[in-house]
C-alpha cells in the first residue's frame, strides 16, 4: 500500500483512533486480515468471522509489527482505527488510496464463468504493459476486491481485478471502490442460481460493471452471448464487442482445435488481420483470449504484437483447463476447480476434441447452486458426455446420479460412486495408456481425484 498515517487512514474510513499514542505513524507495509501474513509496518484488519474472531488476533498482530488494528472494538494495549464494519471500512480505505493514484488504470472482469482464468490473461497483457498488480487466485469479492486494491501503490500502472456477484448491487459497489476503465463482460450464465432467480437477473448484476465506465472508458462484451451484448446500450463507455460472430468488433474466424484442444484462428478487426495460435486447452479460452486482445489494444499494445503476446497467455491459477501428459501416455483435463453447466459443457468438449481417436474418460462432481434446474442440467451433462464419445464416465456422490443415468440410457459404461476416493479406485482399474480424463465438479474436494492421478501412472 502506499504510506499513510493513522490520521489519514481513520479520515479514510470513517473511523476513531483509540489507544493510539502518535496519529502521525505511518502504515507503510501491506494491509492484511489474516494475522499470519502481517508485516513490519502494516495494518491489521480484525474480522470476526464464523469461526475465529480477529480481534483476538490483534494483540500478535502488533507484536509482529503491525503499526495499528483496524476494527469494531478496542483491545487491551493495543492501536486501533475502530470502526462500525471492517468490510466497509476495508472499501473505503481501497478507494481513498486509488484516488491518490493518477496514474493507475483498472481493468475489471466479470461474468458467470471464466474471470479468473481471464484476470490472468489480462494480468500477463498488462504485465508487458507497465507495472501490474491483480488479484491473486479468487479474490474477487467484497473482502478480496479491496484487500487488491491494497497492493497497489504509486509504481502501479495497471489493476486488474475480477468483480464477483452473489446479489444484484454487488457489482456495483466493488466498481465503486475502484472504478474501472476498462472493463470486460464475459458471459451470463447459470452460477449462483438459487440468490439470482433468473437468468435475467444475473445479466442485471453483471452489467454494473459496465454502467460504473466512464464515458471516456471502454467495454468489451462477448459478441457471441446475446444477454452480454444486448448490455451495449447500458454504458455511456464505447463498446468493442469480441466473438467468433460474424460482426464481431474483434473477431476469431476459422477457429480449428489441434491434437491437444488449442485453437488456432485469424484475428480480424479494423486493426488488420493477424494468425493466432493459443497455448490454452479448450474452445472457450479463445473467447477469454479475444477479452484480452482487446485490452491489450485499448492499453496500446500495437495489433502486429499480438500473435506472439497471445500465443505466450498462460493460466496461472490452478485447475483451471490444466491439460498434462504422463509419461504413459495417458492425457488428464485437470478443470476441477469449478463447474456450472456452461463451464462442464465447455470441458466436456474440450475432452471430446482432444487426442483424436483416444479414449475418453470423465470423473465429474455434482454443479452446485442449480436451485430447480438441478436434475435436468445434471442429465444433461450426461448427454454431453455420451455425445463428446466419453467411454467410462464415473459420477460422485448422490446428487450427481443424474449424469450417470443419463449417459448409462445412451449406451455409456457409466458409474455412480459415493466418494472421491472409491472414484479414484474405479478410474485407477480402468485406466489404459494413451487415456484421455477429465476431472470436474464443483470444488468439493473432486481435485483430489487430479492430484492421484498425477501421482500414479499404470
Ligand atoms: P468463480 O465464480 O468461482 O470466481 P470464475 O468466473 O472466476 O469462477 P474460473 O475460475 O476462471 O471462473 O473458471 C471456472 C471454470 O470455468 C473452469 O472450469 C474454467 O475452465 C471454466 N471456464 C473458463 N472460461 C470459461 C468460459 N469463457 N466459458 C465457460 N467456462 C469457462
Ligand atoms: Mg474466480
Amino acid at each position: 500500500m502506499i504510506s499513510l498515517s493513522l490520521t489519514e487512514i481513520a479520515d479514510a474510513v470513517d473511523g476513531r483512533l483509540h489507544g493510539v499514542a502518535d496519529p502521525s505513524v505511518l502504515v507503510t507495509g501491506s494491509v492484511e486480515h489474516d494475522s499470519r501474513k502481517v508485516a513490519e509496518g502494516g495494518l491489521f484488519v480484525a474480522i470476526a468471522g464464523e469461526r475465529a474472531d480477529g480481534h483476538d488476533f490483534a494483540a500478535g498482530a502488533i507484536a509482529d509489527g503491525a503499526r495499528a488494528v483496524l476494527g469494531t472494538r478496542a483491545v487491551d494495549g493495543v492501536p486501533t482505527i475502530l470502526v462500525a464494519d471492517p468490510l466497509i471500512a476495508l472499501g473505503r480505505l481501497a478507494r481513498a488510496v486509488v484516488d491518490r493514484l493518477d496514474k493507475l488504470t483498472v481493468v475489471a472482469i466479470t461474468g458467470s464463468q471464466g474471470k479468473t482464468s481471464t484476470k490472468d490473461l489480462i494480468a500477463q497483457i498488462c504485465a508487458r504493459l507497465g507495472p501490474t498488480v491483480a488479484n491473486q487466485g479468487n479474490l474477487n469479492n467484497e473482502l478480496g476486491y479491496p484487500y487488491t486494491v491494497l497492493r497497489a501503490d504509486e509504481s502501479t500502472r495497471y489493476l486488474v481485478v475480477e468483480s464477483s456477484a452473489r446479489a444484484i448491487g454487488d457489482i456495483a459497489y466493488l466498481s465503486r471502490i475502484a472504478p474501472p476503465r476498462v472493463a470486460v463482460v464475459l458471459n451470463v450464465g447459470i452460477a449462483h442460481m438459487g440468490t439470482f432467480g433468473s437468468l435475467d437477473n444475473i445479466a442485471v448484476a453483471k452489467g454494473e460493471l459496465i454502467e460504473a465506465l466512464p464515458a471516456e472508458g471502454l467495454a468489451i462484451l462477448n459478441a457471441d452471448d446475446p444477454k452480454v451484448s444486448a448490455m451495449a446500450p447500458r454504458t455511456k463507455a464505447r463498446v468493442r464487442t469480441v466473438g467468433r460472430a460474424e460482426g464481431a468488433g474483434l473477431r476469431a474466424a476459422d477457429v480449428v482445435l489441434d491434437a491437444a484442444g488449442r485453437a488456432s484462428f485469424e484475428l480480424r478487426g479494423p486493426e488488420g488481420a493477424v494468425p493466432v495460435r493459443l497455448a490454452l486447452s479448450g474452445a472457450h479460452m479463445v473467447g477469454n483470449a479475444l477479452s484480452a486482445a482487446a485490452v491489450a489494444l485499448e492499453l496500446g499494445m500495437p495489433f502486429a504484437e499480438l500473435p506472439e503476446a497471445l500465443g505466450a497467455l498462460r493460466i496461472a491459477s490452478e485447475r483451471r483447463m490444466d491439460v498434462f501428459d504422463r509419461a504413459d501416455g495417458v492425457t488428464v483435463i485437470d478443470d476441477s476447480y469449478n463447474a456450472n453447466p456452461d463451464s462442464m459443457a465447455a470441458a466436456i468438449g474440450a475432452l471430446g476434441a482432444i487426442g483424436e481417436g483416444r479414449r475418453k474418460l470423465a470423473v465429474l462432481g455434482y454443479m452446485a447452486e442449480l436451485a430447480e434446474g438441478e436434475l435436468e442440467c445434471h442429465r444433461r451433462v450426461g448427454d454431453q458426455a455420451a455425445d463428446a464419445g466419453v467411454s467410462l464416465l464415473i459420477s460422485v456422490q448422490d446428487i450427481a446420479a443424474p449424469i450417470t443415468d443419463a449417459a448409462a440410457e445412451r449406451g455409456v459404461e457409466a458409474v455412480n460412486v459415493p466418494d472421491q476416493e472409491t472414484a479414484i479406485d474405479r478410474l485407477l482399474g480402468a485406466l489404459r495408456p494413451g487415456d484421455v480424463v477429465l476431472v470436474k465438479g464443483s470444488r468439493y474436494r473432486t481435485w483430489i481425484v487430479a492430484d492421484a492421478l498425477r501421482d500414479a501412472e499404470v
